[in-house]
């Protein structure tokens, strides 16, 4: 690794050394995402304004420095990790939130989080969509660089469709603006829009100003339980197939299903509501057993009418295809409702002591062979694969669950990812769709991209960043991330 103390020191010098951190607890913590690869950067930078990083970004340039910038650091492909150490920028404080209501607009800093913003908009009886099940502690930059989804994109869209202006810095360091707060904007190319989801390549994201919508005042909230993963996949397709544009669509196999009952205690349906001989075991494709394979559904809307009128079309759909099902127009019973989507992720720990959890979109026809893939690398490497997410985009977390210290586990868990990339695109689909490439999906990248896609891309970013300096060797080298020699962080909740 090379020596950055040198340049580390002009940078003190240049913008106070109280913003450049270089003691281990903070260069610790900045050394890590989600993905729980962690290498130690040379120090971390909490800049106080626009001008901190622009000196930042000169003296990087100057140096050969490479510059990581950071949000919550809950990204999970690796994008927020130092690879090559460096510089982090950390921009988690700067956390400013202004609501124009009369033009239905939030104005914000990159570090403000996305449930802050939504609650913000929220107090205007406005509207931002976007809701990555980590709403609560990721920030509005982190979202934009890696155009995060959520449960409700399927109705609503993703970050890209309420992002209307963004300001920031270029790698070398110029200040510039792309889009503007304004409902129609085509001047010149669109570097905003190549700006969202380029991982923190591109440039650094200093403000963006986002597009808000009337809060739907209403929502109707549907649990229901299938015999087979199949059936619930099949299920999904039916309800899309219907015209019904459900908020959220959401799919858990009998697999993900047993270990939230597991972990919570009791059943989603009580057995007498499954009939015994036709729900699966958690474990296989549906033998006896009680675990139903479930699909969480909502439909939302501000007109009581309309959304009965759509309640009644769901309602109408359970009842010929599900096993059971549950449904509740109270925002507290809903919650409910929810108990199991929200305890899933955790629960499947109980499974192995960690995970490879990727985040594929196969199109409609994939669903099927896609859970069928999910069962034959199970069988092949003896690990297991919970899979659930988004039915209504396809847009899947598919995992595979190890126990990392064993050595023979984490080799057919690799495999396993490879195995499954492969069938991926095979099916049509990508092999990400809201967490970005990172340093962890770059092996994969040639099996979506061809050479000449690929080489336009590098183009880009040769042309931005002549230095190579905001996170150099994310999204295109082909990273044995292990040749780095990480520490792989073991966070408190990875323990059952
Ligand atoms: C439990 C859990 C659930 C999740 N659920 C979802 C989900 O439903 N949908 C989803 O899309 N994601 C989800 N994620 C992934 C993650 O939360 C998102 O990728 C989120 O957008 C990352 O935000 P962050 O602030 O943590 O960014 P970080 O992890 O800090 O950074 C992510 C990327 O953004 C770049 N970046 C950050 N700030 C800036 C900036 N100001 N300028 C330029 N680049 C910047 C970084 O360099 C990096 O490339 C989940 C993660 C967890 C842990």
């Amino acid at each position: 690794m090379p020596d950055f103390s040198e340049a580390t020191r002009q940078l003190a010098a240049a913008i106070g050394a109280e913003q450049v951190r270089t003691d281990e607890p903070s260069r610790f913590a900045a050394s890590f995402d989600n993905s729980r690869f962690s290498f130690m950067p040379a120090a971390v930078v909490l800049p106080r304004d626009e001008a901190d990083i622009a000196a930042l970004l000169r003296l990087a340039n100057k140096h050969r420095v490479p510059v990581t910038v950071r949000g919550a650091g809950s990204g999970c492909a690796g994008a927020a990790a130092p690879l090559r150490g460096g510089w982090v920028l950390q921009l988690a404080h700067w956390t400013d939130i202004e609501i124009d209501a009369a033009a239905s607009l939030a104005h914000v800093r990159p570090g403000a989080l996305t449930g802050d913003i939504a609650d913000a908009a929220a107090a205007h009886a406005l509207f931002y969509p976007p809701d990555p099940s980590s709403v609560k502690y990721c920030t509005i930059g982190g979202n934009i660089a890696t155009n995060a989804g959520g449960l409700r994109a399927a109705k609503y869209g993703v970050c890209r469709d309420y992002v209307l202006g963004l300001e920031g810095f270029l790698p070398t360091g110029e200040f510039v603006r792309w889009g503007a707060p304004l409902r129609k904007y085509v001047s010149g190319y669109n570097m905003k829009d190549l700006w969202i989801g380029s991982e923190g390549t591109l440039g650094v994201i200093t403000k963006a100003v986002l597009k808000l919508i009337p809060r739907p005042l209403l929502r109707h909230t549907f649990l229901t339980a299938f015999a087979t993963d199949e059936a619930a996949l099949a299920a999904a397709v039916a309800l899309l197939s219907a015209h019904v544009a459900p908020s959220v669509l959401e799919f858990l196999d009998t697999q993900t299903v047993a270990c939230a009952e597991q972990r919570n205690g009791f059943p989603v349906f009580p057995k007498t509501e499954l009939a015994a001989d036709s729900v699966g075991d958690g474990n296989d494709d549906g033998a006896a057993g009680g675990v139903p394979a479930v699909l969480l559904v909502e439909v939302d809307g501000s007109h009581p009418d309309a959304l009965a009128a759509d309640a009644e079309r769901v309602r109408e759909w359970a009842r010929r295809h599900a096993r059971a099902f549950r449904e509740t127009a109270d925002v507290a019973e809903a919650e409910k409702l929810w108990n199991v989507r929200r305890t899933c992720s955790q629960a499947m720990f109980l499974l192995g002591n960690a995970k490879l959890n990727e985040d594929i979109v196969v199109p409609l026809s994939g669903y099927a062979p896609l859970i069928q893939f999910t069962r034959e690398i199970k069988a092949r490497t003896g690990l297991a694969t919970p899979t659930f997410g988004h039915a209504a985009d396809g847009n899947f977390h598919i995992h595979i669950m190890y126990d990392r210290d064993d050595a023979a586990q984490c080799r057919r868990a690799e495999e396993g990812i490879l195995l499954m990339m492969q069938k991926v695109v095979e099916l049509g689909g990508a092999i990400t769709g809201e967490h970005g490439i990172g340093i962890t999906k770059s092996p994969f990248l040639r099996l979506q991209h061809t050479p000449a896609e690929i080489a336009a891309m590098l183009a880009i970013k040769r042309a931005l960043d002549p230095n190579n300096i905001l996170a150099p060797d994310q999204i295109f080298e082909v990273t044995n991330v292990w040749e780095h020699r990480p520490v792989k962080v073991t966070l408190p909740w990875d323990k059952h």
